[in-house]
């Protein structure tokens, strides 16, 4: 199989899974009957028993270049060997300071001051506690409240999960901070209402108003949301509806913080979607996953340069802002995103991403006339089909993940990994995927549907 991994004996060990019913977790031998991938290379990955698969998820939303990059593992390389670390709390790292330049200049409107970190729960975080500070510095202390949005995902720290509104992430983690407040996802498939876009725009519109209202626009520190909800299901919301939010967190002087780790670097064809695809210049964007197409962990957050300006210079009243862990802007990762970067321009994945994006969604949108499919979404590379039973249901059933679920294996039989969230297929395939390649990964997915129907 080329792998130097005992499955059997990994099987008997240690190694807990992140994500596991409480029951197995103090077992040993209980993998889940997870797969154990071995080696990979572009969009494929092979597992332990030597076969390849189409790598759907694209990892977790990260793989951009696909797998096997020769510049990204020697930049890797070079920078380990010239020097590993520096620390960041006392020192300069050549690459990341290049790094940061890279990044502002491809950031939308006066977003050119980078902080990094070391993953995306960590970039929301440190951009949550930027909001705490600046309302500090600013003489406003109770500015603090943070408005996001059920079934949004932001990471797996204490805050980041707190703010985070899927609910089956939820049970058993119950902090309820009450500096969080969730409003509804922009999820027109599950709408109760069933209104048209432009009616549940207005309706999402005057839910975050009367929110604003009834915690007290003073209360109200940040607006926290992913252009498109990614691990909620690929959710799009109406058009208009960043905008409009924007336009109401602007008038009651609230941060937003658009949380760019899963579409940043190319995945709807641009580096990010906020201005291009989504028509605004938040206030700070988060990023993570693409930055360094998932060869080693990274993060960070762009800062709005009038946002700093309001608390620097004469304005910071003295404050001292600490904000950083032992690896943030790591040189081996920032060295390897600047590596990515450059595979990025120089096989213009960009300009690919935007080219292929509408082949694969009408590929992809054609599995709606199948009777399982309840509904198929995307943006760029990144697309969701929803199981549903029942379409008249107002949310998800047991039996519609279990088809999921289903789906799920039988993709794999037939040589796909498809990442199911509840009970939606994910797919978020490495940028460099081409034309047959769509082709060979869509008619998997729907042979594997139709044989589970
Ligand atoms: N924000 C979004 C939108 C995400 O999808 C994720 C992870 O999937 C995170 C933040 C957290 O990133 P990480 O898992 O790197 O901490």
């Amino acid at each position: 199989t080329g792998s130097q991994w005992n499955v059997a004996e990994l099987e008997g060990a240690a190694h807990r899974h992140l994500i596991s019913p409480a029951e197995e977790l103090a077992k040993l031998g209980t993998s889940g009957g997870r797969p154990l991938f071995t080696s990979a290379d572009g969009i494929h990955v092979r597992d332990s028993h030597g076969r390849t698969l189409i790598d759907g998820p694209g990892g977790m939303w990260c793989t951009q270049v696909g797998y096997g990059s020769k510049p990204i593992a020697d930049a890797i390389a070079a920078q380990a060997l010239r020097i590993c670390y520096n620390s960041p709390w006392y020192s300069i790292s050549g690459p990341a300071a290049e790094l940061a330049r890279r990044i502002s200049s491809f950031a939308p409107g006066d977003l050119n001051h980078v902080f990094f970190t070391t993953g995306g729960s960590s970039a929301v975080d440190s951009a949550l506690r930027f909001v705490q500070f600046y309302n500090n510095v600013l003489g406003r202390p109770t500015k603090k409240k943070i408005i996001c949005r059920i079934d949004g995902y932001h990471g797996s720290s204490h805050l980041t999960a707190a703010c985070s509104g899927r609910a089956g992430n939820r049970p058993n983690f119950d902090l309820e901070l009450d500096t969080v407040s969730f409003i509804s996802a922009p999820n027109i498939y599950r709408h109760p209402q069933g209104k048209s876009e432009a009616a549940f725009l207005e309706f999402l519109v005057a839910e975050f108003e009367e929110r604003i209202a009834a915690l007290k626009p003073e209360n109200v520190g940040a607006f926290l949301a992913e252009p498109i909800l990614a691990s909620g299901g690929v959710i799009i919301p109406p058009k208009g509806y960043h905008r409009r939010i924007l336009e109401t967190c602007r008038k009651h002087d609230i941060l937003y913080i658009s949380d760019e780790v899963v579409t940043g670097f190319g995945r709807c064809g641009h580096w990010f979607a906020s201005e291009e695809v989504f028509d605004i210049v938040p206030d700070i964007i988060t990023f993570a996953k693409g930055v360094t197409s998932g060869y080693v962990p990274l993060g960070g957050f762009v800062l709005s340069e009038s946002v700093l300006a309001k608390i620097s210079g004469e304005n910071a009243k003295g404050s001292f802002y600490t904000n950083g862990y032992t690896y943030s802007g790591h040189p081996v990762s920032c060295a390897a995103a600047l590596a990515n970067i450059g595979v990025i321009e120089d096989q213009d994945l960009l300009a690919h991403v935007r080219e292929i994006t509408p082949y694969f969604q009408e590929q992809l949108a054609k599995l709606r006339e199948l009777p399982l499919v309840g509904d198929v979404r995307g943006v760029g590379l990144l697309g969701c089909v929803e199981c549903a039973t029942d379409p008249t249901s107002e949310a998800a059933t047991d039996f519609d993940r279990q088809v999921a679920l289903r789906i799920d294996r039988q993709c794999y039989e037939n040589g796909l990994v498809v990442r199911p969230i509840g009970s939606m297929c994910v797919l978020s395939p490495a940028l460099i995927i081409t034309r047959p390649q769509i082709d060979e990964m869509v008619s998997i997915l729907r042979e594997s549907i139709v044989r589970v129907q």
